[in-house]
């Protein structure tokens, strides 16, 4: 057993993040990373958005340096799962994965969300090359080319009206006949004219070699098959969050997603544990956001630390 004033779960930009504010603050973090460190990042080719690197960053290497930063400052960094957890008193406790417990006086939760995929061929052999799940990301490389998007909840309304100012035609298949997007979003998609909604269709294959040249789809009604010629394809059908080891203990969403107890805070409903990045977050999910979000949770962490007089 071993017994920590910081326990870091999760190694994205949130988690880094916390481990250097941690860190520096003199909380000697303990981070356990899981099997595969560095969150959706690792899966990115080029990350052009974050402030910093003016000319881009591969997303792997940007973990890289996110996670040479936390070393440099003294994090101890496990590449091991925590597959349980235990908040019942004010000392927090966790196993990892091959039986070690640690004891914490502040947990961090930063073990991200996983965008979900279709799983129809092309999909994956071509993520990276014309394939992705993040538009804001993306986006920018397809400007004024034409695009598919699929999804109709908020996220895909949202992102294929950004897309929509980027590309020249955004197709947006929805696979019933109405969207799940609230009224307003629905308003916005509806009102774009670059914007073509197709209704009770799904896509059934990404095509391309070396980049997409186009997705074939199905009307579910009438049964027809036609193609697409666009060069971009985007799926926008939600996430799931990496929470289920907490959901006995943290107040989770219908969807999974932690909630904090207070707005724009990273406390959750245990004293002491607290929440950051994309785990909390269905809205923004940038890497800078989450980056954001750690630095809050490490901060809060130190304050709860400094009022239990540890
Ligand atoms: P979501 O609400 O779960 O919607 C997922 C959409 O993808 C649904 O329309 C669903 O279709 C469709 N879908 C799921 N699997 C599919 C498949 N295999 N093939 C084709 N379509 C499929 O997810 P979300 O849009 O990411 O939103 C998640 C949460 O975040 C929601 O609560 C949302 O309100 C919130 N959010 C809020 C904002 C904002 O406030 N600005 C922005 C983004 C997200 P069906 O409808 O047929 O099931």
């Amino acid at each position: 057993m071993e017994k920590v004033k910081c326990l870091i779960i999760g190694a994205g930009p949130a988690g880094y993040t916390a481990a250097i504010y941690a860190a520096r603050a003199g909380l000697k973090p303990l981070m356990y990373t899981g099997p595969m460190p560095g969150g959706q990042l690792m899966i990115t080719n080029d990350v052009e958005n974050y402030p910093g690197y003016p000319d881009g960053r591969m997303g792997p290497e940007m973990m890289e340096d996110f996670k040479n930063q936390a070393l440099r400052f003294e994090t101890v960094i496990r590449q091991e799962f925590i597959t349980k957890v235990d908040f019942t008193g004010p000392v927090h406790r966790a196993w990892s994965e091959n039986g070690h417990e640690i004891q914490a006086n502040t947990v961090i939760i930063a073990t991200g969300a996983n965008a979900k995929w279709l799983d129809i061929p092309g999909e994956y052999r071509l993520q990276n090359l014309g394939v992705s799940a993040c538009a804001v990301c993306d986006g920018f490389f397809f400007r004024k080319q034409d695009v598919v998007i699929v999804g109709g909840g908020d996220t895909a309304a949202e992102e294929s009206t950004y897309l929509a100012k980027i590309c020249k035609t955004v197709h947006l298949l929805v696979r019933r006949g109405e969207m799940r997007a609230s009224k307003i979003m629905q308003e916005r998609v509806l009102n774009t004219s670059n914007l073509v909604i197709h209704w009770n269709t799904e896509a059934e294959e990404v095509l391309g070699e070396d980049g997409v040249t186009g997705v074939r789809i199905l009307n579910n009604k009438t049964g027809e098959r036609t193609t697409l010629d666009v060069t971009g394809f985007f799926v926008a059908i939600g996430h799931e969050p990496s929470t289920q080891v907490f959901k006995d203990w943290i107040t989770l969403d219908e969807s999974g997603y932690i909630v904090v107890a207070e707005p724009g805070r990273t406390l959750t409903n245990h004293p002491g544990v607290f929440a950051c990045g994309d785990a909390q977050d269905k809205i923004y999910r940038q890497a800078v956001t989450a980056a954001g979000t750690g630095c809050m949770a490490a901060l809060d962490a130190e304050r709860y630390l400094v009022i239990q007089g540890i």
